[in-house]
């Protein structure tokens, strides 16, 4: 069993995936994002410990709520940085009939190794994505998270093979958008 460092909890969202859902945020943010609202989510390694089955009976009471698109969504800092803990966490929420939503900047992805042996098997129990874009003009997003946007692309490119249900969020295109 893993243990999930957890900055926050809310039991009541509307705006993060389907319906109303109970909302995960995970500790540690690999982007420094210029307008980042929780930079004391970055930090790894700290905040609240928790265990899946224990986070799940919490969300559970607040399942009334839910009606037919609701769950459970997870978010950050950075969601992925913790893989394993979502991994397990969002396999237990399926084996109990839980809808999942991963709200993700997508920063750590890659089509390599490990993790994505594990990201291949998180998606087969994720029902939706939320992909937080912060720029889709590279330089421009390089200035706004210090980081390069192409993972995050390739990340899109991906979920669009697989035909995984994406909610685009934060996208700024210059011009339109900004
Ligand atoms: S990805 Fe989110 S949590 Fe991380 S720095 Fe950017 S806004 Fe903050």
């Amino acid at each position: 069993m893993q243990r999930g460092f957890i900055h926050s909890i809310e039991s009541f969202g509307s705006v993060d995936g389907p319906g109303i859902r109970f909302l995960i945020f995970l500790q540690g943010c690999p982007m420094r994002c210029q307008f980042c609202h929780n930079p004391d989510s970055w930090k790894t390694g700290v905040g609240e410990e928790w265990y899946a089955d224990d986070l799940l009976d919490k969300a559970e009471r607040f399942r009334s709520y839910w009606g037919d698109k609701g769950g459970i969504t997870v978010s950050g800092g950075e969601a992925l940085l913790q893989i394993d803990f979502l991994l397990e966490l969002f396999e237990k929420a399926h084996q109990r009939g839980i809808n999942t939503c991963l709200d993700t900047s997508a920063q750590l992805f890659t089509q390599k190794g490990v993790f994505f042996e594990k990201f291949e098997r998180l998606m087969q129990v994720t029902d939706t994505i939320l992909l937080d874009i912060k720029h889709i003009d590279d330089e421009e997003h390089r200035k706004l998270t210090r980081h390069s946007n192409q993972n995050i692309l390739d990340c899109a490119r991906y979920l669009s093979d697989i035909k995984k249900p994406v909610w685009i969020r934060h996208v700024l295109i210059p011009g339109i958008t900004d």
